[in-house]
């Protein structure tokens, strides 16, 4: 059985299908078909925008209102539509981002700036979510997040030259003992894997160390004499024995020549 209803516009009698749901209408329909309805929405466009502008927060609450109400409902429409969009939307977004990078880099600076108080309070009541989360990204994007940080720390590292060389020049100073301390320790534990690496690396990078060597001596005269002359002061008994006993150890090699 086909139900008809009259339309309060066009007085036609009409299909409910025909007609917008609503909920407080008789038949649970609207009293205008969906004809008239878009007829009237296209004639009276500037009224209707008026309307929506002078109304913005009734229409906020009132869709605020049917959001709580009808939460499933919606919740499952919007799931559906993602699911229905995905690819549209995610390239809707890709080509938005990037078409807006710098307005959305200054959003986001803007809303930490305005928000630190939020966000600190977030990270700190969400650790353990947030660690996990960066674990698994970060799993997940290892190269992605490798050539990133190499490529903030490059340009980090640029920018902040001076002031990087200051700072470690300072702990360095103030920390000395410890830092030698440590070291020794690491040397002693790890001496064969240090030996491996330097044999390896000085095996793969011989003609940069010499062309290295080359350009420090070349660069380092002065300094290099120097140091000599001071560890030759030094240790003048040291090396006069060294001698001595090179001498006895290759005397026949000696005569011979
Ligand atoms: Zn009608």
């Amino acid at each position: 059985m086909n139900i008809t209803k009259k339309c309060n516009t066009c007085k036609k009698d009409k299909l409910l299908i025909c007609f917008n749901k609503g909920k407080n209408y008789k038949f649970g329909v609207r009293a205008e078909c969906k004809q008239c309805l878009k007829e009237y929405r296209k004639d009276n466009k500037e009224k209707i925008m008026k309307y929506r502008k002078d109304n913005k927060e009734k229409i906020i609450e009132t869709r605020k209102e049917y959001y709580k109400n009808n939460k499933e409902k919606m919740m499952e429409y919007h799931k559906e539509w993602y699911k229905n969009n995905k690819e549209k939307i995610s390239e809707y977004h890709k080509e938005y981002y990037k078409n807006n990078k710098e307005k959305i880099s200054e959003y986001k600076k803007e809303y930490r700036k305005d928000n630190k108080e939020k966000i600190m309070k977030y990270r700190k009541d969400n650790k353990e979510k947030m660690m996990k989360y960066n674990k698994e990204y970060y799993k997940n994007n290892k190269e992605k997040m490798m050539e990133y940080h190499k490529e903030y720390n490059k340009e980090y590292y640029k920018n902040n030259k001076e002031k990087i060389n200051e700072t470690r020049k300072e702990y360095y100073k103030n920390n000395k003992e410890k830092i030698n301390e440590t070291r020794k320790e690491y040397y002693k534990n790890n001496k064969e894997k240090i030996s491996k690496y330097y044999k390896e690396y000085n095996k793969n990078n011989k003609e940069k160390i010499s062309e290295y060597r080359k350009e420090y001596k070349k660069d380092n005269k002065e300094k290099i004499n120097e140091t000599r002359k001071e560890y030759y002061k030094n240790n003048k008994e040291k090396i006069s024995e060294y001698n001595k006993e090179y001498y006895k150890n290759n005397k026949e090699k000696n005569s011979i020549i």
